[in-house]
């Protein structure tokens, strides 16, 4: 089997394979398997699917595990909403929630995967079917036959555009500035364990500890229409993002004011797909979903596909592929199609301007103290039965 792209879904996807029982090999365009200098959220729904794939020991071992969840409001920094996390929410869904910095995350996929069926320097430009499965066509001219080919290169996907022809992305108009502060830099602000999400008009700020607390975790969203780039490299202008925050609480003056290299970066997504893949090629992850990241779940998601692609495969004869395929996408499309439209309607509640509409959602965010419903249907969905269960299913290159 072959997985286009290296990052946590396609990762994720080859260990989820490859522990039932098939022969996976992962082509990445660059040069090395990374990540960019970030942090990312991972809910009990993921972390769940990661213990399942015997990693999430050695994740929490680079990780924090926070406390609470809570969203503040801009100006006075009151509470608005608290959900425990740490010990309550494992009791409640039987695994943790954890803030890990990427190139961790990434580092413990990529090292229980073996090295040397991983290949870098491999831009794939599109997959082809064939009577007995697919071939992945590189940029070199080169492709390699598979029997099932899983397309797990990001919102841009190559092998996307060519099951179901290339669009563009769609800009959302929201900007994020990013970056990592060492903890030292932020110790007079009595931050915690906690994941922290600042809502106010137009713009949200969100921040927690990751690298085993010794880095800050900044993200903080803008509405933008001007700039449209996406590259991790593209520096953020401090003195513009200091002032987009001018008048909010202190504590959030106090992290912006310490994210003196943010990165900025445009995000987009796109509209679910109605169907993620012909014969024997799909898509996991940003690839056939990508979302906003104001739920959270992007890398959450990709990491569930991974875990129900491996159940749906297991057992399959190359016969049977494309009917397991199908099976996949239809399991997965409503589930990621909600999240891709909660993350959405996130954007607009998170901005809200101060007025009636904000007051109806404060109100709202205040009773939904604790767990919310919504939460529980995130969080509490169950690994697929047989995505560790299939180690002795044939061997298929
Ligand atoms: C600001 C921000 C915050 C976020 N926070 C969270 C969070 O807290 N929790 C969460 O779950 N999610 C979060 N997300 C979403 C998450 O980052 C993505 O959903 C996740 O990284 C998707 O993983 P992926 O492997 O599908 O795609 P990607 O991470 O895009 O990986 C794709 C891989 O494929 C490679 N590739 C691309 N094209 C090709 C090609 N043609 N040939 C070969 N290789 C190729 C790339 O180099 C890359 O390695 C956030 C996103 C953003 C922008």
């Amino acid at each position: 089997m072959a997985v286009v792209g290296g990052g946590i879904g396609g990762l994720a996807a080859a260990l989820a394979l490859s522990r039932a029982g098939h022969d996976v090999r992962v082509f990445e365009q660059a040069r090395a398997v990374s990540e960019v200098g970030a942090g990312i959220q991972l809910a009990p729904n993921a972390t769940r699917v990661l213990r399942d794939l015997g990693v999430l020991a050695e994740i929490e071992r680079v990780a924090v595990r926070p406390e609470v969840f809570e969203f503040r409001r801009w100006d006075d920094g009151r509470l608005l909403s608290s959900t425990p996390l740490g010990a309550a929410i494992e009791q409640t869904y039987g695994a943790p929630y954890l803030h890990v910095h990427r190139a961790d995350l990434v580092r413990v996929l990529a090292g229980a995967f073996p090295a040397e069926r991983v290949a870098v320097g491999r831009r794939c430009v599109g997959a082809v079917r064939r009577p007995d499965g697919a071939e992945v066509r590189f940029a070199d001219g080169s492709g390699t036959a598979a029997d099932v080919v899983v397309g797990a290169d990001g919102i841009h996907s190559a092998v996307r555009a060519s099951l179901f022809g290339a669009r563009a992305a769609r800009f959302t108009g929201y900007v994020a500035y990013r970056g990592l502060v060492p903890a030292q830099r932020v110790a007079g602000l009595g931050l915690g364990r906690r994941s922290t999400v600042d809502l106010g008009p137009g713009a949200h700020l969100v921040h927690y500890f990751v690298a085993a607390g010794r880095l800050l975790n900044v993200v903080c969203v803008l509405e933008e229409s001007s700039w449209t780039r996406e590259a991790w490299t593209d520096p953020g202008d401090p003195a513009e993002l200091r002032a987009a925050f001018t008048g909010w609480h202190p504590t959030v003056r106090g992290v912006v004011e310490a994210l003196d290299h943010p990165l900025k970066w445009a995000l987009f997504d796109r509209e679910p797909l109605p169907e993620w893949g012909a014969g024997a090629v799909t898509l996991v992850g940003d690839a056939c979903h990508p979302m906003l990241p104001y739920a959270a779940q992007g890398a959450g998601q990709a990491v569930e596909d991974a875990a129900a692609l491996a159940a749906c495969l297991t057992g399959a004869s190359a016969a049977d592929v494309p009917a397991a395929l199908a099976r996949y996408a239809e399991l997965r499309l409503p589930r990621t199609t909600r999240v891709q439209g909660m993350s959405r309607d996130n954007g607009t509640r998170f901005h809200l301007p101060d007025g009636p509409d904000q007051l109806a959602r404060d109100e709202v965010m205040a009773a939904a103290f604790g767990l919310s419903p919504d939460i529980d249907w995130l969080y509490g969905h169950p690994v697929p039965a047989s995505s560790s269960g299939g180690r002795e299913g044939a061997r298929r290159g």
